[in-house]
């Protein structure tokens, strides 16, 4: 795939890590050689209430920091292009603002987690009634958690050996909130995926829950960011690439569980190309055109309201209403890629 007259570059990322400056079980080092083994270009690590991580490039990938700002039961909110570190608070607006004052993006993490888990992990959920800069619309791990069932050893085992079949698509919840958010304002309000590498404990019985491995969590929900140019090798220019392409919303959240391929989503004029988290015109010749590896289920969303359906490995719609445009593309009843919006104005 891969069409070169997009004149795009592209690059996977991981959003949303731990290390063990919070409660993560790797260092820097251990951390980056599984990115690198998992393909990635660059990974921001997002540890809880901590910001003195050294960023550069690691093993050949490029290492950002950001900071999970985490009050004790609640709206833990991503920091992203800050500068210091934020203390956490009860308001969460005192830390939004922070991050906004330090002209950094924040997204609100793991906002929907299910309130009754079979498990004894109490869910960490968002309080809606504070606007974010951005969402996180899947967590990977903190879906994980919502079906992890520790009942007995067989649920526990299928929990954890089957962690690829339960977490199958992103939350409803959040898709829908992102999508109100949007609908309230006028630019794009940005979503990430994030994995959330915790080290996750469970001592009660044998099966081996104490770690998941860096490697294979970087293998499931992956931020695809399109650049207009190809990332630098000077590290503070390219720290500044990756961070405005995500507080643009220029990523395409990914489950490469499903397929490792990266989607083609676009709209285009008869004069432009539009992509994940930019503008453009209506004429008469305005196409949505999405392409993937295999058979999918393509759904286009206009403002929050599905417009159109197709399983194919291409399509292509004529648009004729303004609005903010996204792409959703299912594969074997499991959520592949979301896109964020491209405003059609
Ligand atoms: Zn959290
Ligand atoms: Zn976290």
């Amino acid at each position: 795939m891969g069409n070169s007259h997009l004149k795009k570059f592209q690059y996977k990322g991981v959003i949303h890590i731990h290390s063990l400056n919070s409660d993560g079980s790797g260092d820097i080092d251990i951390i980056t050689r599984a990115a690198k083994k998992a393909n990635l270009s660059w990974i921001i690590i997002t540890d809880h209430n901590y910001f003195d991580l050294r960023e550069g490039v690691y093993n050949g990938v490029y290492v950002l920091k950001g900071e999970e700002i985490s009050p004790k039961n609640e709206n833990h909110y991503i920091a992203l292009g800050i500068t210091n570190q934020i203390e956490p608070d009860e308001n969460p607006q005192k830390y939004i603002d922070e991050v906004r004052k330090q002209e950094g993006v924040g997204f609100a993490a793991h906002p929907d987690e299910y309130a009754k888990r079979n498990n004894s992990y109490p869910p960490i959920t968002w309080n809606k009634l504070f606007i974010p800069d951005g969402v996180e619309i899947w967590n990977w791990f903190s879906c994980w958690g919502d079906r992890l069932n520790s009942k007995n050893i067989f649920t526990l085992a299928f929990s954890y050996f089957f962690k690829n079949v339960l977490v199958s698509k992103a939350p409803q919840e959040s898709i829908k909130w992102w999508d109100e958010l949007n609908l309230q304002k006028q630019s794009i309000v940005p979503a990430i995926g994030g994995v959330d590498a915790h080290a996750f404990k469970i001592r009660k019985y044998i099966i081996p829950v104490t770690v998941f491995p860096y490697k294979e969590m970087f293998n499931t929900i992956n931020n695809v960011i399109s650049l207009n140019a190809p990332l630098s090798e000077d590290f503070k220019t390219a720290k500044e690439q990756i961070l405005n392409a995500i507080k643009n919303g220029n990523n395409v959240v990914i489950n490469s569980t499903v397929s490792r391929a990266i989607p083609d989503i676009e709209i285009t004029n008869s004069l432009k190309t539009a992509h994940s988290g930019e503008i453009l015109n209506l004429d008469k010749k305005t196409y949505l055109n999405v392409e993937v590896n295999k058979k999918a289920v393509i759904k286009i969303i206009l403002n929050g309201r599905e417009l159109y359906e197709c399983f194919a490995k291409k399509c292509s719609l004529l648009l004729t209403e303004l609005g903010k445009y996204r792409v959703e593309i299912l594969i074997n009843n499991k959520g592949f890629a979301y896109s964020n919006p491209i405003i059609v104005m």
